[in-house]
């Protein structure tokens, strides 16, 4: 039986900052640079924080990406090598995504997945119940579902798959990688993780 690798979405295997880097500057007029949104900052209203300090907290919010993403995901790209290192992932791993996504963004991820890595996902977990919105972290989501591994930005989910026994791989370099616990593996690019799994047993 294959070992099961649990992934997440954005800006894992969606290049979602850099896309709303230049989508939010399209709709504002801003002309925010890609470094703006690198700054160090703890995750908790990252990007509000960004438009905030550029004075155009008020012409943008999570409401607007909370719009978008539930209609139509098909101008957010793939991360830098992605779909290269999946498909080779594919063979050996078992793939399946753990998202914080909001459930109303469910049916225009899965056409996303569909389309931008077709064939390689197998199962999909999102952290919200539908009905009553309750929250399971993703570290639980893991541990349920037997993954040996657990690639996130997020420093917060990678602590939480280290509670439940998960290895967590940090992906990418972004502006909330602060506070990144002990035991925590770093691949600033998706080689990285090639080269991670290369020297795993499967
Ligand atoms: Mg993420």
């Amino acid at each position: 039986m294959k070992k099961v690798l649990a992934i997440d979405v954005d800006d894992v295997l969606a290049d979602s900052t850099v896309f709303w880097h230049g989508e939010v500057n399209r709709r504002t007029g801003a002309k925010l640079e890609l470094d703006h949104w690198l700054v160090p900052g703890e995750y908790s209203r990252y990007y509000e924080r960004v438009w905030e300090k550029h004075g155009i907290g008020h012409l943008i919010s999570i409401d607007h990406i909370d719009e978008y993403m539930k209609q139509d995901q098909s101008q957010i790209k793939a991360t830098p090598a992605a779909t290269k290192v999946l498909k080779k992932l594919a063979e050996r791993y078992e793939l399946v995504i753990v998202t914080a996504r909001n459930r109303n963004q469910e049916a225009a991820t899965r056409k996303w997945l569909d389309k931008v890595y077709p064939g390689l996902v197998e199962r999909i977990y999102f952290t919200r119940d539908p009905v009553s919105q309750a929250v399971r972290s993703k570290g639980e989501i893991c541990a349920e579902i037997g993954a040996s591994w657990l690639i996130d930005d997020f420093p917060g989910h990678c602590k939480d798959a280290l509670a439940n026994g998960v290895k967590p791989i940090l992906y990418g370099q972004y502006g909330w990688h602060v506070d990144i616990p002990e035991g925590v593996v770093r691949c600033k690019k998706w080689q990285d993780i090639e080269s991670y799994f290369d020297e795993q047993e499967a």
